[in-house]
């Protein structure tokens, strides 16, 4: 039996089973045949005869109908995620992970209602709450995301719905999300966790609170930065009002792509504990360099937000960011542009490192930049992911970028 159903099983056993039901991988003759779900490439569906095509049994999960509501790839994917999303009915699968935010908000906001979105959300997630949902009447707010009681003052008679991401994907602070969750449900406000950093092996969403959990899948999931997709995974009341809006704004993956995810996911247990290992010790080495004003990883001890990390998460990544002490943004862009083993550019949690620059300040409205207890003068973050390149070369590497920030600030 592939499939391992059970709950008690670690990540690997998991991962390695997810998605793998016998009709899926073989024949009638003979189930469950080859080991990886194969690429079903399908518009169309055929039917035996015109009674079945009016008789089908319309639009249920793991049933054939039309390529838009997926076949055997997309379903195996679909079920593998929400194998490891402990609450989870069903997961719905998304072209991107920006398209998962927006299928998810077009699901739960109404025309009039008030979102309530963290100060240190993924931009395009801010982006949305100012353009696409102003298009349609929703009124976005944005909150400190550690500050539990502002986020308490912040909710009105209209707020729908929170946005969290934790830890934010720029500046890494972990929010209490049992707490702001508790305190949502409480008011009948729904609570969406963009799960990205974490996945649901370093944090359970459904189980701590979150109503639905969205995740990037182009980050760890892929692994390989070769492939994009989003997913978004809920309880059974949920799930099925995502499903039905999904295939309303035609939303559908490729059949390749999810294969490309299938194969990503078998390993991403491995990847993160490597990435988070490497990470750690990074942040490490650069907590201790004069240069560096601050170091926000959660992974380490004395970061912001290490405490609800080690509280509530059961994994890391390699994504993390610094700050430098002082200096100016063409400083930190020389330190960055000597890096030879980070290659500069958006995404993350693929096998190669990357490096970004991050200016918090140009985007925030509700929280302070610098965070509290840093000089006013050390403004210029730089973002890390790690990959699965030797810890020790990646150190020389920013080592060689820190003497190129010394030279030019
Ligand atoms: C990258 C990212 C997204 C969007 O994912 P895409 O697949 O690039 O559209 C959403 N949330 C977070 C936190 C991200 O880092």
């Amino acid at each position: 039996m592939a499939n391992s159903d059970s709950e008690n099983a670690g990540p690997g056993t998991r991962l390695a089973g997810a998605g793998r039901r016998p009709e899926w991988t073989g024949t009638p003759d003979h189930p469950g045949a080859v080991v990886a779900p194969p690429v079903w490439r399908a518009s169309t569906h055929l039917y035996p005869d015109v009674a079945a095509l009016r008789a089908h049994p319309a639009n249920e999960d793991g049933k054939f109908y039309y390529g838009r509501r997926g076949a055997p790839t997309q379903w195996a994917l679909s079920d593998a995620l929400t194998s490891l999303e402990p609450g989870a009915a069903g997961t719905v699968l998304y072209p991107s992970g920006v398209a998962a935010i927006a299928g998810v908000l077009l699901t739960v906001l109404r025309p009039g209602d008030v979102l309530l979105m963290t100060d240190n959300a993924y931009e395009p997630s801010r982006v949305m709450g100012r353009g696409l949902l102003a298009d349609f009447g929703v009124t976005t707010r944005w909150f400190d995301p550690t500050d539990p009681a502002a986020f308490e003052a912040a909710i009105c008679e209209k707020t729908r719905c929170v946005l969290l991401e934790s830890p934010g994907s720029l500046t890494l602070e972990v929010q209490d999300v049992p707490a702001l969750a508790a305190m949502a449900k409480a008011r009948g406000i729904v609570t969406v966790l963009d799960n990205t950093w974490a996945s649901p092996l370093g944090f359970a969403a459904l189980d701590h609170g979150a109503d639905i959990t969205v995740m990037s899948l182009t980050k760890h999931v892929s692994g390989h930065s070769d492939c994009m997709m989003g997913s978004a995974s809920a309880g059974p009341d949920w799930y099925r009002r995502l499903r039905l809006r999904a295939q309303g704004l035609g939303n559908v993956v490729s059949p390749d792509d999810a294969a490309l995810m299938l194969r990503g996911m078998r390993t991403m247990h491995l990847r993160l504990e490597a990435e988070t290992r490497s990470a750690t010790a990074i942040a490490e080495w650069l907590a201790a360099r004069p240069e560096v004003s601050r170091v926000l990883c959660p992974m380490l001890p004395g970061s912001p937000g290490h405490d609800l990390w080690r509280r509530d998460f059961t994994g890391g990544c390699g994504l993390f960011s610094f700050v430098l002490k002082g200096g100016t943004s063409a400083a930190r862009d020389a330190l960055i542009d000597a890096l030879h083993l980070f290659g500069i550019g958006y995404s993350w949690g693929g096998f190669e490192s990357l490096a970004t620059p991050v200016d918090p300040q140009a985007i925030r409205t509700a929280s302070a930049w610098p965070l509290a207890g840093m000089d006013a003068d050390d403004r210029f973050g730089v973002r890390l992911s790690i990959g699965l390149e030797d810890t020790a070369d990646l150190i020389a590497d920013l080592e060689l970028g820190l003497r190129a920030w010394e030279e030019a600030r």
